[in-house]
């Protein structure tokens, strides 16, 4: 296995097909899977190709890149019937508690949300 292997992402994994997951949607520029320990009855993340770490390193570069997470979120939204609403979050750095650095908008719906969130 190449170095290039090693350093690949959970979500590249996933994107590559060599770690399974539901994917929901898929584009060129981003896919969408169902998270694995679901926060909601619907729990995706949308993920771009590009494997950006996290909020804070986006570049000027990024700003279309971003627009289309939220455009393919609303679609997905859609798709899973989330009439009632929905909520998008991007999780940054250790109080955010990111996990997977690999920058991934979740879309968490199916049920009425609490705010502010714990
Ligand atoms: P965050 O805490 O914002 O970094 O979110 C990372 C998310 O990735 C968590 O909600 C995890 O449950 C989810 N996750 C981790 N591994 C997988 C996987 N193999 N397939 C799908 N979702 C995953």
């Amino acid at each position: 296995m190449g170095s290039d292997m090693a350093d690949k992402t959970l979500f590249e994994k996933i994107a590559d097909r060599e770690i399974p997951a539901d994917i929901v949607y898929e584009d060129d520029t981003c896919l969408a899977f169902r998270d694995i320990n679901p926060q909601a009855p619907v729990h995706i993340l949308v993920v771009p190709r590009k494997p950006i770490p996290s909020l804070d390193d986006l570049e000027m570069e990024d700003e279309i890149l971003v627009g289309h997470l939220f455009i393919a979120a609303k679609q997905i939204a859609q798709q899973e019937g989330l009439t009632g609403g929905y909520r998008t979050v991007f999780n940054c750095g250790e109080d955010a508690v990111q996990t997977v650095p690999h920058i991934h908008l979740h879309l968490l719906g199916g049920r009425k949300l609490t705010w502010p969130p714990g």
